[in-house]
């Protein structure tokens, strides 16, 4: 019989490590003003993140991001870390000519891989290279029931090609339950049409299991999401939600609003899938194109 020599405990010995440094995992959003985007991350990762509040008090007019702003947090789950990088946009296409507005966006995320690859390429190089490269992007809807706009097709597309983009609509409060429906159908279809392929991607080496995951995932998208900063009073509990004149949306009720399958696909489901797609996929294609240049 084989002696027992525990090589059984590297599980362990992993985990311990990975505990030890913590994980990074880097949002960025992207999405017209007004759109609630400051509001939606602070509601996924309840602490007040982004200020988005005071910003905008009543009578004065919406001040716009005027840059691209990195903001990091690090949360702490049961002994987890979680370094988190929140990346927020200025609302874009809110101009009359919106050609190439999408542009500095996408620099900012190819910087990211250039910066990577760059201290790769270091000879003494770090044994730990701090990540900086955009893992998700939540792409904000307009909340029209209608149609895309010409523009989101335009930088969506752009956006899919260097990075996991995940759409949203937002504001979807507005929006019937059939209304909600209908455009999400919609939405999908146009995509399809536009032949803009957005995350989740199969590959070869999905399980049953993971292909399972990612169709179910694939019949949510576009999470009809609604994000509040507040806390309202529902049954005598406090949740988080919002209050008008006709009645209550409660945020975290599924029945409301996916915002929690938003939430629990971002930090329970797919938060590691979409850090290893960023690496594998576009990251990859990023560094492949550019060490051939580097040959040439
Ligand atoms: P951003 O410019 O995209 O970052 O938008 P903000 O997060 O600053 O939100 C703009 C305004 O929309 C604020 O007054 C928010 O309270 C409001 N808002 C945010 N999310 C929602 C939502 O899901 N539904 C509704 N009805 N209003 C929202
Ligand atoms: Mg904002």
């Amino acid at each position: 019989a084989q002696t027992y020599v525990g090589f059984d405990s590297i599980t362990q010995q992993i985990e311990h490590k990975l505990l030890k440094r913590g994980f990074q995992f880097n949002v960025i959003v992207v999405g017209q003003t007004g759109l609630g985007k400051s509001t939606l991350i602070n509601t996924i990762f309840a602490s007040h993140l982004i200020d988005s509040k005071g910003r905008f008090a009543s009578d004065e007019p919406v001040r716009q991001t005027t840059e691209i702003q990195a903001v990091s947090h690090v949360i702490v789950e049961n002994g987890v870390k979680l370094r988190l990088n929140i990346v927020d946009t200025p609302g874009y296409g809110d101009q009359i000519n919106n050609e190439g507005c999408w542009d500095p966006i996408i620099k900012y995320i190819k910087d990211q891989h250039s910066a990577y690859l760059r201290k790769e390429l270091t000879a003494m190089r770090d044994r730990y290279i701090q990540d900086t490269r955009i893992h998700c992007c939540l792409y904000f809807i307009n909340p029209t029931g209608h149609a895309l706009r010409p523009i989101d097709v335009i930088v969506m597309k752009k956006l899919s090609e260097v990075v996991n983009v995940v759409p949203v609509i937002a504001k979807s409060d507005s929006l019937t339950l059939e209304e909600r429906d209908r455009f999400k159908v919609k939405i999908r279809d146009e995509l399809i049409y536009n032949n803009i392929r957005l995350y989740p991607f199969d590959t070869d080496e999905d399980d049953e299991e993971e292909v399972q995951l990612n169709e179910t995932i694939r019949q949510i998208i576009p999470f009809a999401v609604v994000g509040s900063e507040n806390n309202v009073i529902i049954d005598g509990k406090s949740v988080r939600g919002r209050k008008n004149r006709w009645g209550v949306v409660n945020v975290e009720d599924a029945e409301h609003c996916e915002f929690m399958h938003l939430r629990n696909f971002l930090t329970r489901t797919h938060l590691q899938d979409l850090i290893e797609t960023t690496a594998q996929i576009h990251y990859e294609a990023f560094r492949s194109k550019q060490l051939l240049a580097l040959k040439e």
